[in-house]
């Protein structure tokens, strides 16, 4: 097995390292800043640990627009620091650190009024482009304008008396549970100790100072100490949660705001490019993905279950509302197959506001010393998780030792991506000798990059891996063995909700897959047929569970509705 191999095994190697030796860095939180930290911190050549306490990316980072970008609309807000950072970071992922993972994507700016408008949006988005440029090669085209004409034949369903034009420019898109995912796995290759589901339910602390962490494996319900230097916890929406468990004095200021997807079936739209629209209060996307488009989002002041967000009827319909401005054949709730909800972690100005102004506060991050011995870090967008990192590592080694430790992940390619372009230029043959053709292998390959090698010698050594799953042909059977094996599932919502996005995906968000699958991961974990019943039924309750709240009028009967079905560690353990 390899070194990156995540699995029951590894992970309880790595918590009883946690257990006895002293680290000089633990990480709270294996969302994206998290998994970046660790990564960073492991490569400056320090001993670090990690604990997630749902699965990897569970919280915010799996659950977002899922764009690597600049952000066009934070240069409208002059937020030129922001934009800079962010699209450098864009181009540093794409070409060079996850290459296999992260792709460009183009958008329609639609422009409404004939020559006024047009010199405007052409100039700002220049900037972009320019900005994009400074000291790095480009890894996709300039922007380019197009008459309504244009945008017709980009776009054949779009409607043409809403607009007379439109500008073309690029960004990046990248699922943004695999981008953290794969930051862990490359963090374990170089050497971090990591384990998912497994919760900080205190700080130690010694002559005052945070020096580890009371932690409970919701697995096997053991509690132990992790003894570290230092802490970092990167907790998102929970930052306060974090900095209360250690009595902090100071610390962050974290609101969360509430942003929906949906998601449409790829025939449902003619079209080829994305859409980048401008709302009252925000900007909307339609996002071309290979099998469906994504649409959203929202930004709605949040005060339920941190744990579950959900979209509710509300925040569907507003979606579809505001799509269907530009679409000649509008959407209707019909057509929606998949939803999912995020949870901003917004920085609030020092001042707590009154809740109800989300969309003014800051998208930058902040790092800080919350308590004596912990650091927290909060904001940012998953664009920036490197800086982030690097800053919040930085920060937390003191100036002489981090220059004595400087951050190497700038030139860290992520796991997959050596080697990936010459894999992709082999895509025609490649997997030939299992029938899988040109598609088959670029799937793979954008989700593996050249850890399809893995996927395939699993496959020859077990021949009915390389075949499609009957109910999700989109998938192979190897995908959710490797899930199991080499990605940390512990359980089949993991390999249906961030391993693959099934839940999403299709319009059953893979229940008819779910005996087929149920018996794989049984097979590689080692379930018994209660334990896989158990499973299966977990998952089917929190789909049931989703769709409700969907139908449901607000957030908080919405919230209710999800309520329904159980944590999955207390519904099958
Ligand atoms: C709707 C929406 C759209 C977005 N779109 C984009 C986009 O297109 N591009 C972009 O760049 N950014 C985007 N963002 C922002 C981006 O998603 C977030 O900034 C980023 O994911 C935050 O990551 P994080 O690791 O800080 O937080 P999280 O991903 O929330 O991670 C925090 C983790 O800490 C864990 N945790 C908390 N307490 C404990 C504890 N006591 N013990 C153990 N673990 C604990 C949680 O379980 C969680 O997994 C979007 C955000 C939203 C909501």
């Amino acid at each position: 097995m390899s070194a990156t191999a995540m699995n029951p095994t590894s992970r309880a190697a790595a918590l009883s390292r946690m257990a006895t030796e002293e680290l000089d860095l633990l990480v709270v939180g294996g969302g994206v800043t998290g998994a970046g930290i660790v990564l960073d911190a492991v490569t400056r050549g320090l001993r670090v640990g990690i604990v997630e306490g749902q699965d990897w990316a569970s919280g915010t980072s799996s659950r977002s627009s899922k764009l690597l970008h600049g952000g066009l609309r934070y240069l409208q807000a002059l937020d030129f620091k922001l934009v800079n950072e962010a699209l450098h970071e864009r181009e540093l992922l794409l070409a060079t650190l996850a290459p296999h993972l992260g792709k460009p994507v183009s958008f329609l700016y639609p422009l409404t009024k004939k020559y006024i408008e047009r010199p405007y949006v052409a100039a700002g988005i220049t900037l972009y482009d320019v900005m994009a440029r400074l000291g790095a090669k480009a890894t996709s085209p300039f922007h380019r304008h197009h008459t309504l004409a244009g945008v017709q034949k980009l776009f054949p369903d779009v409607r043409p008396d809403v607009m007379v034009g439109a500008i073309q420019y690029w960004d990046g898109r990248v699922d943004d549970a695999r981008l953290t995912l794969t930051l862990v796995r490359t963090a374990v290759e170089y050497g971090a100790l990591a384990a998912n589901r497994v919760r900080v339910t205190d700080f130690v602390k010694t002559n005052g100072r945070v020096s580890g962490a009371e932690v409970t494996d919701l697995e096997s319900g053991e509690d132990f100490t992790v003894k570290a230097k230092h802490v970092i916890a990167a907790a998102g929406v929970w930052t306060e949660a974090t900095q209360d468990l250690a009595e902090a004095q100071g610390g962050l200021k974290v609101l969360a705001s509430k942003g929906i997807h949906i998601v449409v079936p790829k025939e449902r739209l003619n079209g080829e490019v994305g859409f980048i629209l401008q709302t009252e209060k925000s900007v909307l996307f339609i996002i071309p993905w290979e099998r469906y488009w994504v649409i959203g989002t929202t930004d709605t002041p949040y005060e339920q279950d941190y744990v579950h967000p959900v979209a509710s009827q509300a925040d569907i319909d507003y979606v579809i509302d505001h799509a269907n401005v530009v679409l000649q054949k509008p959407i209707s709730r019909d057509d929606v197959i998949g939803t999912w909800a995020g949870l901003r972690p917004l920085l609030q100005p020092a001042t707590k506001g009154d809740g109800t102004a989300s969309t003014k506060v800051s998208r930058e991050h902040t790092v800080t010393e919350a308590a004596p011995g912990l650091v927290t870090i909060a904001g940012g967008k998953l664009t920036t998780y490197r800086v982030m990192a690097e800053d919040a590592v930085d920060f937390a080694l003191g100036e002489a030792q981090a220059k004595a430790k400087p951050s190497q992940t700038k030139k860290t390619p992520l796991l997959g991506a050596a080697g990936y372009s010459a894999l992709s230029a082999q895509a025609e043959t490649l997997g030939r000798e299992f029938g899988w053709d040109a598609t088959r292998v670029n799937h793979l390959l954008n989700r593996y990059g050249s850890e399809i090698n893995t996927l395939m010698a699993l496959c020859r050594e077990q021949e009915d891996l390389a075949k499609p799953v009957e109910h999700a042909p989109d998938y192979l059977r190897v995908e959710f063995a490797y899930g199991c094996t080499h990605e940390g599932a512990l359980h089949l919502e993991d390999l249906l909700v961030n391993r693959t996005r099934l839940t999403y995906e299709i319009a059953d968000s893979g229940l008819a897959a779910l005996p087929e699958i149920a018996a794989l991961a049984a097979d590689k974990l080692g379930w018994d047929d209660a334990r896989r019943d158990a499973e299966i039924a977990a998952y089917t309750a929190r789909v049931e569970a989703e769709r409700d709240a969907a139908t449901q009028p607000d957030d908080a009967a919405a919230a209710q509705a999800r309520s329904a079905a159980a944590e999955v560690v207390d519904a099958v353990n």
